[in-house]
């Protein structure tokens, strides 16, 4: 096996060796190169200090130097560099405090993660795999290094990590490993939430999203989002589904293309339905208002995560609408696009695809033609540019000023009175026609 090494990597790892240490290619890189993946970045161990990096090279950046790491530029690319280092506590559970640098790429590959994350590779040694990491790779096999129940007590995130590996590589994952996740789930509400939020982010834009199933499997979803496990036993016994809320969830995110959005926004949009559940007097089950119980679960849930409040507020609005149903008119496609902005309403179309094909196969192509129209309508008026808020009138509130209107609710007012017929004809966006009409309603208020 060669190492797939870049000739800026190359160049830096011979630095670093000229100037007396030595130097390895760690983790992601290698486990790329023995998959047959061109590695995008590179990560180095080395027994050099920061201080005998930065001697070495001109351009470094102080990324996480209290842990040992600093980040080399070279050619304008990063080379995160890292001292090697034990495994050390991790009291405040989010990196490890105790920094004891050692000597030996051994010591240091003992203290990672997986087999396949704990190889190495340098320019002298050549490959260094103590954990039969490449063995690990062949069976496509995700195992921990040493014992999985100490290392998962050592650091809880890794349990995620370990699906985060699963669900992107496509890798199964050993059973001694996947049991000490079952047993030892419950640890990783010590782990901080940025921390959760990376690793479930990575999980849910993997490539194989059947594997996201890992994370009910393992029961770790049961501590990051409670109201997820009684979706299984929750049951729909209503012709239009065919599975419980849960199988429904995991079909409705599978269907949903890579985008942190939808793939968030189908993982929540029926986590309400357990509690919203009711029995009519035909036996038939109805969750009426489950949509505003999943805004409302998904708002505790991301708040605890902390995400970005952008694209938290944009995963709401999707599973709010979820269950909307768009009639093709025009009038109504603009009233949506107004509602959420082109760009999520798009998301939105995606989704109640996604969502409704996760159902009863028999009511699909009904739906989905349905959806179709409307996004059919929703590219027509925005490719003939038909106005759908008052932003694109051809007048604006500095106008209705100098008509005579005085600033406040009367000119929000005028200008929706306007967009109302615009919306029905888009040819009335013209600037003389739209001052007509506000002289002659000002003349009426
Ligand atoms: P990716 O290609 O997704 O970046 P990666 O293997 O480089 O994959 P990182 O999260 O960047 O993953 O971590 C780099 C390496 O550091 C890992 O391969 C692993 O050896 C080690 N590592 C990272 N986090 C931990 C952890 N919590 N415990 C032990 N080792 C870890
Ligand atoms: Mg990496």
């Amino acid at each position: 096996m060669e190492m797939a090494l870049n000739s800026t990597a190359k160049d830096v790892l011979t630095k670093i060796e000229k100037a007396g240490f030595s130097a390895y290619i760690v983790g992601g890189a290698v486990r790329d190169t023995f998959m047959g993946i061109l590695p995008s970045d590179y990560d180095i161990a080395t027994n050099a200090e920061p201080k005998d990096i930065k001697s070495i090279f001109p351009h470094t950046v102080d990324t996480g130097i209290k842990h040992g790491t600093i980040t080399v530029i070279e050619n304008k690319m990063g080379f995160e560099v890292t001292t090697f280092r034990k495994e050390t506590g991790y009291s405040d559970k989010r990196h490890p405090d105790l920094v004891e640098y050692v000597d030996d790429i051994k010591e240091d590959l003992k203290r990672r993660d997986f087999t396949i994350n704990a190889m190495a590779y340098s320019l002298n040694d050549g490959f260094v795999d103590l954990f039969d990491g490449e063995r690990d790779i062949e069976k496509r096999i995700v195992r921990c290094v040493g014992e999985s129940e100490k290392r998962f007590k050592e650091d809880a995130l890794r349990m995620l990590r370990c699906i985060r590996f699963a669900a992107c590589l496509d890798f199964e994952i050993d059973d001694d490993t996947f049991s000490a996740i079952k047993k030892y789930g419950v640890l990783i509400k010590n782990v901080s939430s940025e921390r959760i939020l990376a690793e479930f982010n990575k999980i849910l834009l993997t490539d194989y999203p059947e594997k996201i199933r890992l994370l009910y499997d393992s029961g770790l979803i049961k501590y990051i989002i409670p109201e997820f496990c009684d979706c299984f036993n929750t049951e729909q016994n209503n012709r239009y589904h065919i599975y419980n809320v849960g199988e429904h969830i995991l079909k409705a995110v599978e269907n949903t293309p890579k985008d942190l959005a939808l793939r968030w926004s189908a993982l929540l949009h029926d986590v309400g339905k357990p509690r919203c559940k009711s029995k009519d007097s035909n036996g038939i089950y109805h969750f009426y208002g489950h949509h505003k119980e999943s805004v409302k679960i998904a708002d505790d849930v991301l708040h605890k995560l902390r995400m970005d409040r952008d694209l938290m507020h944009d995963i709401l609005v999707l599973i709010e609408n979820h269950d909307v149903h768009i009639d093709s008119s025009p009038m109504a496609v603009k009233k949506m696009l107004a509602r959420t902005g082109e760009n999520l309403f798009f998301k939105l179309l995606t989704l109640q695809e996604a969502d409704n094909s996760a159902k009863n196969m028999q009511y699909i192509e009904d739906k989905l033609s349905k959806i179709r129209a409307v996004l059919d309508k929703a590219q027509q008026i925005i490719a003939e540019g038909q106005p759908y808020t008052v932003s694109q009138l051809q007048i604006n509130g500095r106008d209705l000023i100098k008509l005579g209107y005085r600033a406040g609710r009367e000119i929000g007012d005028t200008l929706k009175f306007l967009l109302d017929e615009v919306l029905i004809d888009p040819k009335l966006n013209n600037r003389d026609y739209l001052i007509r009409r506000a002289l002659a309603r000002k003349k009426k208020i």
